[in-house]
């Protein structure tokens, strides 16, 4: 039997209630527990000095104490200061209810703490930590412990003994779907070897190892089933284009001149047309930095090729946005174009529907209700997606299949280090505007801790009285849609009835209708509205050149990325533009410093994967391939080109995967992509 498809319950340890503890988790066969990977691990080993304290890290300190107090604060309650220090700094911990270890504690003496660090109001700290007495030296067990995220009804304990069980459970029927060959040449470890340690690691190495073999073939298998998509649409007919002249026809209506940047793009995509070769590109470029022009001379020529172009937005919104835009580039020249979002009435879809069987319709603009409702193309050219990371793969699937093999071109904004497109977008070319409309200026942004936040909006205030509009975003709480509108709801309020109370402070959030939204963003866009307060709605695509303040509520909350997009939203005329990171404390005060200092999304990007590591941009709402489990632990990036490196060689040497030692690779991939 497969192991995906041996129940939780065979496992020693695991009830009936807990196997419904672990499914919240998303662990429901042996399987998913043996690749239910640590977040991180316990080294206790890891003894720092103070002045190397990094917060939210666990680690060991080795601190002389200089003094104790105890207080009670209720019956049962006791508090616990100990101040401690090193040659490089002092710090402070605090105990709850653990009086007993803290009497034992003697002034003057050494100890190993061991915890995690926080840092406040200028200082480290630690609560709770673990004490080394000296009389128990070496108490602390040398390996890595593993720590597991959790849920309610789980501990650390109860998930590591279901992992020990399970590894037992599993031992002599674990299957390795890398051939030792491949696992030869690149030097990785087994299966069982890799799932023993990277979850109870034997020591540093061994854990290594075990994240690399993981690692490894995660990223093997994306980049060999993109390699294979690739393959069979280059070998397919494709839709043939003509008429290139025609993309200047758009180009001279435009009130500007294209940016050189934008030129090369189009003039790439035309070579593979004038190649007859199908197309299938990512077209990365920062935010403002002008793709919908080029999408729209792109859709110009398939149309004037006599083909259907369809354009993809993630958003209602933003697809309303481009298809007003788009109706105003298009219908000088006599081009039907259409909408589609889920929101429309059953009518109006209907008439969208027979516009595009009967071939009436020639662009289609719309979210991904074109893929999941039932458009029918009666000659689909090309496709465009719009802001491509928010799309998983099996979207990008999903609409070229709605043609003949169109070809099929991906915008986004994110930008992605070049090691990951290397894998992300293993079955794309690329293509990079790298340059910016003439005459923009850089946004100036400052990090707000503290009451500095207050002052924030004495400056929106500000620019509205000079004319001027301003963003705000709250952050997604805990991914609580909920408790997310609340916030929003309330800050409005709280601007409104207070220091904007001469502004007209307006709310969008992502509860309303597709309607609702509009209106507001309508109202926005006419300057009835000064100040937008919203969840992260807004985040990408909207354009509102008159609005020069972005202000972010709690941004450490989110990832540089999404600062920089949001960020993205103003700045785009010619007005000088500001954004302000506002928040409660400086723990994340260093990350955030280095969207002061650029504008670049590329350089914030590559600074993210230092510092962050893959796992950042492996998440499933950046990329959408699914699954990556080894996300969030880091490994050598050079990874990533080496699994690409294999996965091009086997589709070279064996494209159809028939060689026996390729067996084991063949029934993974088939598996992969029968759930796709
Ligand atoms: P993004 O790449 O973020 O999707 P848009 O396509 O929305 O950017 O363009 C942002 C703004 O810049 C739009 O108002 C667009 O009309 C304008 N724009 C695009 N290209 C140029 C250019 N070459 N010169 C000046 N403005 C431009
Ligand atoms: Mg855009």
């Amino acid at each position: 039997m497969e192991l995906s498809e041996i129940s939780l319950r065979n496992v020693k340890s695991i009830s009936e209630k807990r196997e419904k503890y672990f499914n919240k988790l998303g662990v429901f066969s042996l399987l998913d527990l043996l690749e239910f990977f640590p977040r991180s691990y316990e080294n206790r080993m890891n003894v720092k000095k103070i002045c190397e304290l990094v917060p939210k890290t666990s680690v060991s300190v080795k601190c002389r104490v200089l003094s104790v107090s105890t207080r009670q604060i209720r019956r049962k309650l006791s508090v616990s200061d100990v101040v401690v220090s090193d040659s490089t700094g002092r710090m402070k911990i605090v105990f709850f209810n653990r009086k007993y270890d803290v009497d034992r504690l003697k002034t003057g003496n050494e100890y190993i703490f061991f915890g995690e660090v926080e840092y406040a109001y200028g200082s480290f700290s630690m609560k709770q930590p673990q004490i080394e007495l000296p009389e128990t030296q070496s108490s602390f067990t040398d390996t890595l412990t593993p720590i597991y995220p959790l849920t309610a009804g789980l501990t650390q304990n109860i998930v590591r003994t279901a992992v020990k069980n399970a590894l037992i459970y599993a031992a002599d029927s674990v299957y390795d779907n890398l051939p030792s060959n491949l696992r030869q040449k690149y030097t990785l470890c087994e299966k069982m070897y890799a799932f023993n340690n990277i979850h109870f690691p034997k020591d540093n190495e061994a854990l290594e190892a075990a994240i690399r073999r993981i690692a490894f073939e995660e990223l093997f298998y994306v980049a060999l089933g993109l390699g294979l998509i690739k393959k069979r649409t280059k070998d397919e007919p494709s839709p043939i284009f003509h008429n290139f002249k025609t993309a200047n026809e758009l180009a001279e209506t435009l009130p500007f001149e294209l940016t050189n940047a934008q030129k090369r793009t189009v003039r790439e995509i035309c070579a593979d047309f004038r190649d007859k070769k199908h197309v299938n590109r990512l077209v990365q470029g920062d935010v403002g930095s002008g793709k919908t022009v080029v999408a729209a001379m792109i859709m110009m020529i398939c149309v004037r090729s006599g083909f259907q172009a369809a354009l993809m937005a993630p958003t209602e919104i933003l697809a309303r946005q481009h298809y007003s835009e788009l109706k105003k580039y298009f219908e000088p020249f006599g081009f039907k174009v259409e909408l589609l979002v889920s929101s429309m009435s059953a009518k109006e879809k209907k008439t969208v529907y027979e516009t595009l069987r009967n071939g009436e319709a020639d662009v289609l603009i719309g979210t991904n209700a074109m893929i999941f409702e039932k458009a029918q193309f009666s000659r689909l050219g090309l496709c465009i997606t719009d802001e491509q990371h928010r799309f998983g793969v099996k979207q990008r699937l999903g609409l070229s299949q709605k043609g003949e093999n169109p070809h099929v071109i991906v915008m986004t904004a994110t930008p992605i280090p070049r090691t990951l497109a290397l894998i992300l977008y293993g079955d794309m070319d690329i293509s990079v505007i790298d340059e910016m409309p003439a005459g923009r200026l850089p946004v100036i942004t400052r990090t707000a801790v503290g009451e500095n936040r207050e002052k924030v909006y004495g400056f929106v205030l500000g620019e509205v009285k000079k004319g001027h509009q301003a963003f705000v975003v709250c952050p997604l709480i805990e991914e609580s849609e909920k408790m997310d509108l609340e916030n929003a709801v309330k800050l409005r309020e709280k601007l409104q009835n207070g220091i904007l109370k001469d502004c007209r402070v307006g709310l969008l959030h992502g509860r309303m209708k597709g309607a609702e939204k509009d209106e507001i963003m309508l109202k926005f866009k006419n300057r009835e509205i000064d100040v937008l307060v919203s969840t992260t709605v807004i985040e990408v695509g909207i354009n509102i050149p008159n609005a020069t303040v972005m202000v972010i509520e709690d941004a450490n909350r989110f990832g540089l990325a999404a600062l920089h997009q949001l960020r993205g939203r103003v700045g785009r005329g010619k007005l000088q533009a500001y954004c302000f990171l506002n928040i409660s404390d400086m723990t994340s005060f260093k990350r955030l410093k280095i969207m002061e200092e650029t504008n670049d999304g590329f350089k914030i990007s590559e600074f993210d994967l230092k510092n962050r590591g893959p796992g950042e941009f492996f998440g499933t709402r950046q990329h959408g391939i699914a699954n990556m489990k080894i996300s969030g632990l880091s490994y050598d990036i050079s990874l990533v080109k080496t699994a690409r490196d294999a996965a091009d060689e086997l589709i070279l040497s064996d494209p159809d995967l028939t060689l026996p030692e390729n067996r084991a690779i063949k029934k993974t991939v088939e598996k992969m992509y029968t759930a796709i």
